[in-house]
């Protein structure tokens, strides 16, 4: 792992979730994921493109554990159509 600090990023500390994931919509690396573990849901929202989605997750779920069945969630509905004809 080893997290460079190349770039200068100003921005307000908040002490928290600093890992973004990769936008399956918008190809951007500015997913957010922000676990509300007593709800057990967690919303899953885009700072691109404005993606948003709540995903259930359990009480010891990770943000990567979100993000993951975001991912399914999403490919999932997003694949419902039948295979398109190869060219
Ligand atoms: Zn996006």
């Amino acid at each position: 792992m080893g997290r460079k600090k190349k770039r200068r990023v100003i921005k307000r500390v908040k002490p928290r979730l600093p890992s973004l994931f990769l936008c399956p919509a918008c190809g951007v690396q500015s997913v957010m994921v922000v676990l509300k573990r007593k709800e057990r849901e967690a919303l899953i929202k885009c700072g691109s493109c404005g993606l948003d989605e709540f995903v259930k997750i359990s009480e010891e779920a990770e943000p990567v554990d979100a993000y993951a069945k975001f991912i399914d969630k999403y490919s999932g509905s997003k694949s419902a159509s039948p295979e398109k004809s190869l060219s």
